[in-house]
């Protein structure tokens, strides 16, 4: 999903009165994941914002009342630090214990600061009725996340459009990555040979963009937004091909930064053999 389809999912399920009570987003572009989470958990606050497609208006009195950082229905869980701690978590759970008239919304980005002992009083805040009060996670990093937190919230994905730029047109490897009888082909010397680019090095990240672009019509395919095309991943679940394309965003990124990148690529494809097919 991309962050207008976000934001519109939002607005709707807010018109319908029908949101959950916790959300997690997840997306490999942590800038635009946050602020975009940021936005929803604003506009959530703000009478204008389901009109303004989940932005906040930022000039009615909730607006003006989060920017002084004195609302009592905004909370963000130990923001600009580098770990959540348990004394944040309980700093969290001591304010919602306040009676409050209205919504309120928690406001978590990278739920994979949370230290273990955070993550279990977190993950008993969101066991509790919540009534009108909203959470809003973020992570990129769903591996790092205590399962039990991850399956509590509803599971959203985004992907940044600049993240994904659209693979060369490639037809013969294309035909390799959607045919589950080609699976044992699934080799870096063979898969580079198909993907474009002057040296070996930039043939790889080319296989990278392709398996993230399936990867994304995969979940694209799961939430409901795009008719399914057949992907190498159509085996995966949600979490499972989130999980995998943290680690084709982890290869490129380890491609990108001159690290080996056979090596790379042989550890992913594996997973590929092993979990796609
Ligand atoms: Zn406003």
């Amino acid at each position: 999903m991309n962050a207008a389809f976000v934001r519109d999912y939002f607005a709707r399920a807010l018109a319908a009165d029908r949101l959950a009570h916790a959300y997690l987003l997840w997306g490999p572009a942590p800038e635009e994941r946050d602020r975009v989470a940021r936005d929803i958990a604003l506009a959530f606050l703000c009478p204008e914002g389901p009109a303004r497609g989940m932005a906040p208006c930022g000039a009615c009195r909730p607006c003006r009342a989060v920017a002084r950082g004195a609302s009592p229905a905004f909370f963000e869980l130990a923001a600009n630090r580098a770990a959540i701690d348990i004394d944040a978590v309980r700093e969290l759970i001591g304010a919602l214990a306040i009676a409050h008239n209205g919504r309120r919304v928690v406001f978590a980005p990278r739920l994979e600061r949370l230290t273990l002992p955070a993550a279990h009083a977190f993950l008993k805040t969101l066991e509790e009725p919540g009534g009108a009060t909203l959470y809003l996670c973020t992570t990129g990093n769903l591996g790092a996340l205590l399962p039990t937190i991850v399956s509590r919230c509803h599971r959203l994905p985004l992907y940044a459009a600049e993240a994904y730029p659209p693979p060369p047109e490639n037809p013969d490897l294309e035909r390799i990555l959607a045919d589950p009888a080609r699976r044992d082909e699934l080799d870096s010397d063979v898969l580079a040979d198909y993907a474009p680019g002057e040296d070996r090095r930039e043939r790889l990240r080319a296989l990278c963009a392709h398996l993230a672009a399936h990867a994304r019509r995969r979940t694209a395919a799961l939430c409901g937004e795009t008719p399914a095309a057949p992907t190498i991943f159509d085996a995966l679940d949600l979490r499972g091909v989130l999980h995998m394309t943290e680690r084709i965003v982890a290869a490129a990124a380890d491609i990108d930064a001159n690290i080996h990148p056979d090596l790379i690529l042989e550890c992913l494809l594996i997973r590929l053999r092993r979990g796609a097919a």
